[in-house]
């Protein structure tokens, strides 16, 4: 057979098929299809081919027309793409923005393959009321359980009725969110809260980036945050605070930018390349240089010299954030109160358990967020603050709801000192929302005083379940105890193996499960002899540790100028949307 030019192309076009089939790549630009951009706000433009392209044979246009004209300026070209196998060529245009409103369509063509891709770029709606400053508190995985737990233990419920409603129920707008991201319906806290921070979709463990094929956790293409945002357009101030590492994920969306959230040496440059004004939480081995005991670094910079240098008032204990706070001086506060996460509110206020013994003055959420408040308040231009809830969700993980519930209780007094200080102003919008959801339901109660040959026997359902006994004399807002005899029966949809022991964990944190010689999770022999434990075979795979995040949707509630946008179901994405709408 005579091989034609046409046979050629043909044979070439079918060849490159295959590959895009079943080698690995499509055509892929991001923004990607259906991105929600604000106008003006900064991002990376990306296009990766799916084979080396010739530079000639690439056309990418929007709406019509070149991209240069559009952005203005070439991209650039890169033949084949580091790390990348089988090599491919790609395009990449850093930090445009597109100004002007609109419906755009994206066109990028290699002569052989075509990709079309539409964004939405929105203005900040006028109309929509304005506020001075935004307070984004995000409950780490909380849930409806959770919060109905927090109820139940914090104000009290007789025949049905509660005695009062938590802080967070008492808000005029409610919103169902959807929370899965770019690359799984199951979203992990890193792309979720990256969309609040950004309004676009990321991936499992991307922060302020569309996570690209390139093994680099560093050049992705990102998208700006909303600290970025603010200082850049406004010189608004910005505040981080949260009971986890400042690195870890929801704090670290706020401003940093990589593909992979573990990158925590890297984020604490990047939070302080954003000029954060008040930064508060654990995660100081991150800060120490790497002579330093207990250092995680691999370099020596000491991160408390460079924040000190750059005019930070630093606090590492209750009292010194005290007095941080007292001083009007402070303007830039840095708070590191633990090596890594801080104790949860039932080990730190409490039982004193955890690590409380090595830290013994850590502040609690609700400190930190008055303090945060006072500070950001003493700036003129306004404040965008976020407080996270980290706990919730680091004791979910392990099924220890009490310790989570707990932490819904501190969490929902953060929100009630929030709206305390946006009450007297009526120019702070407040948002509360978690990042994600935990398969965590309220079954019935277990009542040790019930005769049964079983503790599974002593669980009360339906009219049996009652009422439990749990009691705040001291009317601090928290069960006086988590021992009590007539509890709730809470319980996880899914597990590792582990031993039931429908009992508190007085001593420390659950531990569920432990790894074993190969390498699965089996249930922690530790907890095998408490009277009445009985091995639940976990549902699942056998490299889980702990308990994961579901997909269900997530409640927002909001008060103040632009909440009025709060309602019905929206996406995560649009969560940004509400909080740049209000901006003056
Ligand atoms: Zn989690």
């Amino acid at each position: 057979m005579k091989l034609t030019k046409g046979i050629i192309t043909v044979l070439a076009a079918a060849l490159a098929v295959a590959i895009s089939v079943t080698g690995s790549y499509a055509l892929t630009i991001y923004p990607i299809d259906r991105a929600a951009i604000l106008a003006g706000q900064r991002f990376d433009f990306k296009v990766e081919f799916d084979r080396v392209v010739n530079i000639q044979d690439i056309k990418v246009t929007i709406n019509g027309k070149d991209y240069t004209r559009v952005f203005g300026k070439n991209a650039e070209f890169i033949e084949k793409e580091k790390g990348v196998n089988p090599e491919a060529s790609a395009i990449i245009l850093r930090d445009v923005e597109i100004k002007t409103h609109g419906k755009y369509t994206v066109v990028a063509d290699d002569g052989m393959n075509r990709k079309v891709v539409a964004w939405e770029v929105y203005p900040i709606n006028r109309e929509i009321k304005k506020a001075k400053n935004i307070i984004l508190m995000i409950g780490d995985g909380m849930s409806i359980g959770h919060r109905t737990a927090a109820r139940i233990l914090s104000k009290g419920i007789t025949e049905g009725k509660y005695h009062s409603k938590l802080s967070m129920d008492d808000m005029p707008h409610m919103a169902l969110v959807g929370t899965s991201g770019v690359d799984s319906v199951i979203t992990d806290s890193a792309n979720s809260a990256s969309a609040y921070a950004t309004g676009h979709k990321s991936s499992v463990n991307a922060l302020g980036v569309y996570a690209d094929r390139t093994p680099d956790p560093f050049d992705d293409p990102k998208v700006e945050t909303i600290t970025e945002y603010v200082k850049r357009t406004r010189k608004m101030a910005v505040g981080i605070v949260t009971d986890a590492e400042v690195q870890d994920a929801t704090p670290a969306a706020m401003a940093a930018h990589t593909r992979r959230r573990a990158t925590k040496a890297e984020i604490t440059q990047m939070l302080f390349d954003v000029d954060v004004d008040v930064l508060m939480g654990g995660g100081s081995a991150y800060f120490l240089p790497m002579s330093t005991p207990g250092s995680k670094r691999k370099d020596n910079t000491d991160f408390f010299n460079v924040f000190r240098n750059a005019g930070y008032t630093i606090a590492t204990t209750k009292a010194e954030l005290s007095d941080a706070a007292s001083n009007p001086k402070t303007m830039k506060l840095l708070g590191q109160f633990h090596t890594g996460n801080m104790d949860c509110a039932l080990d730190n206020l409490f039982l004193r358990k955890g690590t409380t013994d090595k830290f013994p003055e850590q502040p609690g959420l609700v400190e930190m967020t008055k303090t945060a408040i006072d500070v950001l308040s003493r700036h003129k231009n306004g404040f965008v603050l976020m407080v996270e809830g980290a706990l919730i969700d680091k004791a979910s993980h392990p099924l220890d709801w009490e310790r989570a519930v707990i932490d819904t209780i501190q969490f929902d007094k953060a929100v009630e000192a929030a709206k305390g200080f946006a009450k007297k102003r009526k120019d702070t919008l407040i948002l509360v929302v978690a990042d994600h959801t935990h398969g965590i339901n309220i079954v019935g109660t277990i009542d040790d005083n019930k005769e049964a040959e079983q503790m599974r026997d002593k669980i009360g359902v339906y009219a049996d379940a009652g009422y439990p006994d749990y009691k705040d004399e001291d009317k601090d807002g928290y069960p006086d105890s988590i021992d009590v005899s007539k509890r709730l029966a809470v319980f996880f949809n899914n597990f590792p193996d582990y031993y039931e022991t429908f009992r508190p964990k007085l001593d420390g944190r659950f531990v569920p499960a432990v790894k074993n010689e190969k390498g699965h999770y089996v249930a922690n022999e530790k907890y095998k002899d408490v009277p009445g434990a009985v091995l639940r075979t976990g549902n699942l795979p056998r490299k889980a540790s702990d308990g994961v995040h579901t997909a269900d949707d997530v409640v927002l509630t909001a008060d103040g100028p632009g909440a009025e946008r709060v309602h019905g179901f929206m996406d995560n994405t649009e969560v940004f949307r509400v909080m740049v709408n209000a901006l003056r």
